[in-house]
């Protein structure tokens, strides 16, 4: 074939090559593409004109060819170095350098151009290949000057190359060898052109094919081999095992950990499957797959987690395969600690609430049909053992209640601390022994120093007769049965039945329904007409009446005590007191007077003598017309502060009543130290008087004692005309009863004692 066609072909062909690429690099992002696009755009004047030179048979575009070659080559050159600093990753930023070889080079393009018109650096001349003209150039002193300057500066490149290509690793030495050599390779086959003067030079091929290859190893080449060795340093120090298996299954590599797991050291490793035995057995063959597993070895129990993945072309024959072993064993325990410490009580060490709940209804239902009972145990008077031992001691406690937890709850049970000062229990109810816990529970005092402190416990046992319910239910109504025990001293276990739970809720409605009673009115005082010995109404005891909206007239019998227990009885007190004073405000043309009641809890609860001081004086009431009935129990603490309260009350003028005398375990004795004017005998001592004897010598007697201490007495309870001649006879000297009247209502009172008098 023609040599010249088969040459335009080539260049035509590496041109358009060189233009793709160029574009591609422009385009790509990374940051050796603009210099490298520059590059192979520079490259395709030189192969332009050297394929004008060698298609040429005229003169005119030989000459073209000749200028678009040399001077194409300036470009090339400087643009091969910007390209290899960017590719050495080398900053271009010595700014002089730059000048001096754009401006070298620049005065080469202009000399080149102007041989045009000088004819000083070059001609051409015609010679015969293959029988056709051909034009060959003859180099002037000038044009040696181009080519020195062209060799210095790839040159330069080759000394930038090699210098990058020694100081790299082995690696990375590979992609600036092939560079390196590959621009030598050029040198020498343009070289021996220059000198051997042979017509057609193709050592631009040479220059296109560099471009290309730049082209690839810039863009496109991946370090293999690179990627291998890193891929194998962090495969080996990987805290897993990794083995690596052939298609045939035999391991081909495993890291430093396999190598521990397996213990095999050197190259041989054909007894690595044999080890690995246990482990691959767990897949059954499968191509992936995860398990984990036990093992017990030299170190103890071991947990691993293991995963198996082979590995396929893309015809589906294996090219191999690879596991994964790692030792969970820490993990796993420390698992198992945390959860042990979120199902067990730090300090006690048995289980949490939620724990226990969990566990509670585990047993329901595994032993469903057999009646189990839930005890809910409380220490009443925990806050106080904290408040006077302190903390430690308290701890100590609930770290002793454990203890008996612990030796009491049979086979079969589970037990727990509900939080705070209270336990929990589930005991099947045949191997229940209620009364052994509550003996050893209740003879349980703690040692403080010298002193032995009861603690006192209270417990609440629920049978499990709807196995249904909520744990937490199960507790609410094994608390409730505990709480009705309350301030007892002598009884700590109770069992629940239905009626409490409606006591509960019937305490809990009441108590709620208080506020709005008071401000509607619905609660008003009674008045119980006083008599002396003629048979006078002297005054009146006012008694407490609520009209519930909902549950209808209740007596104070079915509310004091539930505010009595919460404390909002002294809201109920201070409501009658006001209803008192502001109707013997009212009765300012009379002298009767109202005995109001006074509750022991009203002393917790506010200052109860400013608070009477501070009515008497807002209704202007004559303090003697106020009088206090005041219980023995008050007395039953802080005894030396509340005689001095009686006694300033009574100081006042206020008339101080000891009501309920004989119904508790009043002791005479007490009227000895109790400041008071008025005692009022309890009912009991009249109930008996028919058949009783005795009791008629003992009421004689109270009557007697307090008349001799000055001690006004008075019966409660007078029910018969007999009753009111015999207590007279005795010397009593006021009289209440249903003989006389029952309580009634203000405005009854008023119509029968007041406006009839
Ligand atoms: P108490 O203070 O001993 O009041 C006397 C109770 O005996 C009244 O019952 C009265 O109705 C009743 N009673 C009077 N005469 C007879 C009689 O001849 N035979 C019988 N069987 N009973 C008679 P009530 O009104 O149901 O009050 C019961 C208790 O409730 C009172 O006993 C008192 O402890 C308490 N209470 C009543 N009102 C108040 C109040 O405003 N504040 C406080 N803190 N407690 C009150
Ligand atoms: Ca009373
Ligand atoms: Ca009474």
């Amino acid at each position: 074939m023609n040599v010249r066609l088969t040459f335009s072909i080539i260049f035509i062909a590496l041109s358009m090559a060189l233009a793709v690429c160029g574009l591609i690099a422009f385009r790509s992002r990374k940051g050796i593409g603009v210099p490298l696009g520059r590059m192979l755009f520079c490259l395709i004047p030189p192969v332009v004109g050297n394929l004008l030179i060698i298609c040429s048979t005229a003169k005119l575009p030989a000459t073209i060819g000749c200028y678009l070659y040399y001077v194409g080559i300036d470009f090339t050159v400087f643009s091969v170095l910007r390209y290899t600093l960017a590719y050495c990753y080398i900053p271009w930023k010595n700014n002089r350098f730059r000048v001096f070889v754009l401006s070298v080079l620049g005065l080469d393009v202009v000399q080149l151009l102007t041989n045009l018109f000088f004819g000083h650096a070059f001609s051409l001349e015609c010679i015969q290949l293959y029988g056709q003209p051909y034009y060959r150039m003859i180099p002037y002193f000038p044009q040696q000057l181009h080519r020195l300057l062209v060799y210095s500066v790839l040159g330069a490149v080759l000394v930038i190359l090699f210098l990058k290509m020694r100081h790299s690793s082995r690696i990375n030495a590979n992609r600036y060898g092939v560079i390196f050599f590959t621009m030598l390779a050029i040198i020498v086959w343009a070289t021996f052109y220059v000198f051997s003067r042979t017509p057609l030079d193709r050592s631009m091929i040479g220059y296109a094919v560099f471009g290309l290859m730049a082209f690839y190893f810039s863009l496109y080449y991946k370090p293999f081999m690179l990627l291998n060795r890193i891929m194998m340093d962090i495969s080996a120090e990987l805290p897993d095992a990794l083995f690596f298996f052939d298609d045939a299954g035999n391991c081909i590599w495993l890291n430093t950990e396999g190598r521990k797991l397996v213990n095999v050291q050197g190259q041989d490793l054909s007894g690595v499957e044999a080890r690995l035995k246990p482990f691959l057995e767990k897949g059954q063959g499968a191509d992936h797959w995860a398990a984990q597993m036990e093992s017990e070895g030299d170190g103890g129990r071991k947990h691993y987690v293991l995963e198996k993945r082979t590995i396929r072309d893309n015809r589906g024959y294996v090219d191999g395969s690879f596991l994964n072993i790692r030792d969970d064993t820490e993990a796993q325990q420390k698992l198992m600690q945390e959860t042990y410490r979120a199902r067990h009580d730090e300090l006690t060490g048995l289980y949490t609430r939620t724990w226990l709940y969990k566990r509670i209804q585990d047993k329901l239902t595994e032993s469903a049909g057999m009646l189990q009972s839930l005890v809910f145990i409380n220490v009443s008077n925990f806050k106080l053992i904290n408040d006077i031992f302190g903390i430690e001691f308290g701890n100590s406690v609930l770290r002793r209640i454990a203890d008996v937890l612990r030796g009491f709850t049979p086979a079969g049970g589970v037990y727990g601390r509900l939080g705070g000062d209270n336990f929990g229990v589930l005991v099947p109810s045949a191997g229940f022994d209620g009364n052994g816990l509550e003996s050893q529970l209740t003879s349980f005092t703690v040692n403080a120093g010298d002193i032995d402190y009861h603690v006192l416990i209270h417990m609440g046992v629920y049978e499990v007769t709807d196995a249904s319910l909520e744990v937490s239910v199960m507790f609410d109504r094994a608390r409730i049965a505990a709480s009705s025990l309350r301030n007892d001293y002598h009884t700590h276990i109770a069992w629940y039945d239905d009626r409490m739970r409606v006591n509960m809720l019937w305490e809990q409605q009441i108590s709620g329904d208080l506020h709005c009673a008071l401000s509607e009115k619905q609660i008003v005082p009674y008045l119980q007409p006083l008599v002396d010995a003629s048979g006078k109404v002297v005054g009146a005891e006012a008694l407490v009446r609520w009209n519930h909206p909902e549950h209808g007239f209740l007596p104070p019998g079915k509310f004091i005590p539930i505010f009595e227990q919460n404390g909002m009885i002294a809201e109920v007190d201070r409501y009658m007191w006001r209803c008192a004073c502001e109707q013997l405000a009212q009765w300012r043309d009379n002298d009767l007077f109202i005995s109001v009641n006074i509750s022991p809890k009203d002393f917790y609860f506010m200052d109860v003598v400013a608070e009477i001081q501070g009515l008497v004086k807002e209704y202007g009431v004559n303090p003697a017309r106020l009088r206090l009935e005041i219980t023995e129990s008050v007395m039953i603490s802080d005894v030396e502060n509340k005689i001095r309260m009686l006694d300033g009350l009574r100081q006042a003028g206020f008339i101080v009543e000891m009501d309920d005398f004989g119904s508790g375990y009043s002791s005479l004795n007490m009227l000895k130290n109790m400041p008071i004017d008025v005692i009022k005998i309890d009912m009991v001592f009249l109930r008996s008087s028919e058949q009783d004897e005795k009791s008629m010598m003992i009421l004689r007697n109270i009557i007697n004692m307090s008349t001799d201490l000055n001690i006004v007495p008075l019966t409660e309870g007078v029910e018969t005309e007999k009753q009111y001649a015999d207590l007279s006879g005795m010397g009593c000297k006021l009289f209440q009863g249903y003989y006389f009247a029952k309580p009634m209502s203000v405005a009854d009172f008023q119509a029968q004692y007041v406006d009839a008098a």
